[in-house]
């Protein structure tokens, strides 16, 4: 049979023997640097990517063997799905590794603002030992919104329960189930952003989720609310999260996802269409995010453990394989199977 030709792009030095023993059967070419455009093979017909690369017209154009994109993560927006479907690409997500991961990470993010570690630790290797200003506030006692009961809501709502906080949710889908399991309530989404001291994102970014927080809205959440988002940036509208940091009515903010990440992590504009001038990067209200006193901002890392990145090789391995044999798996071209 043969072999497929396979180029993974983002591959971490540590993991590419871990990554290369795996894929024996096929012939891989394994980067740890993102792709460049005009160094695309066209000879690919598997392509291995990270969410950082953007799949768009252009990539396809490039490729015309392409057969098959293995999505290393469970968001797949960074791929223009109408074009793969229109090329007959699939495209094959890992749909779960890091449940716990991610939101352990997002508990990190809330435990730092409730206490102010950051600040903490700065004020202490600065050589000031002392606590004024740094006063936190209680966990218990707080009602937080959890928006998306999927797989990682699920893990924060069970991860939060030891806090003796309570937990309200919204999702179109809700699983009355769960509500059992880990004593909350599903509320409207209107109710969960008002009655929240604290608001925890856990959706795909899709048409209708897009900016789903934004100008029109924010001020309808309490004053003093905490905003969390480690699902995609692209969920609150930046120039609305500014305005709440700036008026205080968002107490703090800690995100793991920017709308724009992808100019602030890749500034050297790895693809034409992603190309924005000096200038346009300098005005970004991600920018205002990042310097404000009260945010947390992370480089989209909440998924980024030594374990969950071996999961994701694992089941992106094992979807190339599928594929291989003519049984895709995780297949986010095609219509979900119901569960
Ligand atoms: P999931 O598919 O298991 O759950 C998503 C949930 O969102 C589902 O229950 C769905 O019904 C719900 N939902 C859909 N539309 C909604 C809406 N309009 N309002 C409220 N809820 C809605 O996904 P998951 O594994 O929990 O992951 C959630 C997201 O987290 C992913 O889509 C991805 O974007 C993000 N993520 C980020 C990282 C990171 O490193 N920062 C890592 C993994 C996943």
């Amino acid at each position: 049979m043969k072999k497929l030709n396979c180029a993974f792009y983002n591959i971490l030095p540590d993991l590419k023997t871990y990554t290369r023993n795996k894929m024996s059967g096929f012939n891989l070419s394994i980067s740890d640097k993102p792709f460049e455009i005009d160094k695309l093979d066209p000879k690919t017909e598997v392509l291995g990517i990270f969410v950082e690369s953007k799949i768009d017209k252009k990539v396809f154009a490039k490729l015309p063997n392409l057969k098959m994109i293995a999505a290393f993560s469970t968001g797949f927006d960074h791929v223009d799905l109408k074009e793969a479907k229109k090329k007959k690409v699939a495209v094959c997500n890992v749909p779960t590794y890091g449940e716990n991961t991610v939101a352990q990470h997002t508990m990190a993010i809330l435990l730092a603002i409730s206490k102010k570690i950051f600040q903490s630790t700065k004020r202490v290797k600065e050589g000031n030992y002392d606590y004024h200003g740094l006063r936190g506030f209680d966990l218990r006692g707080k009602t937080v919104g959890i928006i998306g009961t999927g797989h990682i809501g699920y893990y924060m709502i069970k991860m939060l329960s030891g806090f003796e906080v309570n937990v309200i949710a919204y999702d179109p889908f809700p699983n009355e189930k769960l509500t059992k399991e880990l004593n909350f309530k599903y509320v409207t989404f209107n109710k969960l952003m008002a009655q929240s001291d604290i608001v925890s994102l856990h959706v795909p970014l899709l048409p209708e989720t897009t900016r789903m927080i934004n100008k029109r809205n924010i001020k309808k959440m309490k004053p003093g609310v905490i905003i969390i988002n480690t699902s995609r940036g692209g969920l609150i509208e930046p120039e609305a999260l500014v305005w709440g940091l700036e008026t205080g009515h968002v107490a703090a903010a800690g995100v793991d996802v920017l709308e724009e990440e992808r100019y602030i992590s890749h500034p050297e504009c790895l693809l034409e269409s992603d190309c924005k001038s000096e200038d346009v990067k300098d005005s970004l209200m991600e920018n205002i995010i990042i310097d404000h006193p009260n945010t947390i901002v992370t480089p989209h890392n909440a998924f980024n453990t030594t374990e969950a990145i071996k999961r994701i090789i694992d089941t992106s391995v094992e979807n190339v394989k599928a594929f291989a044999k003519g049984e895709p798996q995780n297949d986010v071209t095609k219509p979900r199977k119901k569960k």
